[in-house]
């Protein structure tokens, strides 16, 4: 793991778009139109879809990342023949802020308001580093310390021994300090801020 790593987002727990899962429900075949359900940091993220197989086959996508408005981007769709016969698809990341990227990738994410792949997010897989800043672990940690807390609370019978406070009201005091330090972690500006959500 490198310093750099260390700042990129995770890309596991963001919504994403699979060619691979869309796929498999049939969405390429017939030019269907339907939803994709994802749940990210207790939200839920609905993007609608449209596939056009037209002269260029393309996936429309509109969701909302917040803002008022919807977002609306245009996936271009491409193919790769198949070991035992048939075809894969695979998309071509449209690019942040109209910037075309054209990398073939089988996983789009949402992340800062648009679908992109995992390069221009500059995003890293969850296993191949845990960036201990992330929200989701300040917000595990800080749900374990609380009850730690309140373990030691409900056995606390005595909060002070010849003079000085017990080992056990000094655990609570730090864990309680622990919290204070990661609920700045989770703070709400921070996780509208790492969603990208204007609101
Ligand atoms: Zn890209």
């Amino acid at each position: 793991m490198t310093r750099s790593d260390a700042r990129k987002p995770e890309s596991d727990p963001l919504p994403y778009l699979s060619s691979i899962e869309l796929n498999r429900d049939g969405v390429f075949k017939n030019g269907v139109s339907g939803t994709v359900t994802s749940v990210s940091y207790f939200k839920e993220y609905v993007t609608h879809f449209s596939i056009w197989l037209y002269s260029e086959p393309c996936m429309k996508v509109w969701f909302n990342a917040g803002g008022e408005a919807d977002t609306e981007q245009t996936i271009v769709i491409t193919y790769s023949e198949c070991h035992f016969g048939g075809y894969r698809p695979w998309f071509l990341c449209p690019g942040l802020r109209g910037h075309y990227c054209k990398q073939r990738v089988g996983k789009l994410y949402l992340y800062s308001g648009e679908y992109a792949c995992r390069r221009c997010h500059n995003l890293t897989y969850k296993s191949r580093m845990r960036n201990p800043r992330s929200i989701i672990t300040s917000l595990g940690s800080l749900m374990d310390n609380q009850t730690k807390a309140a373990n030691l609370m409900a056995h606390l019978r005595t909060v002070s021994y010849a003079g000085l406070p017990t080992k056990k009201l000094l655990k609570i005091y730090k864990l309680i300090g622990d919290n204070e330090k990661l609920s700045t972690n989770v703070s709400p500006e921070r996780m509208r801020k790492e969603l990208g959500m204007k609101t």
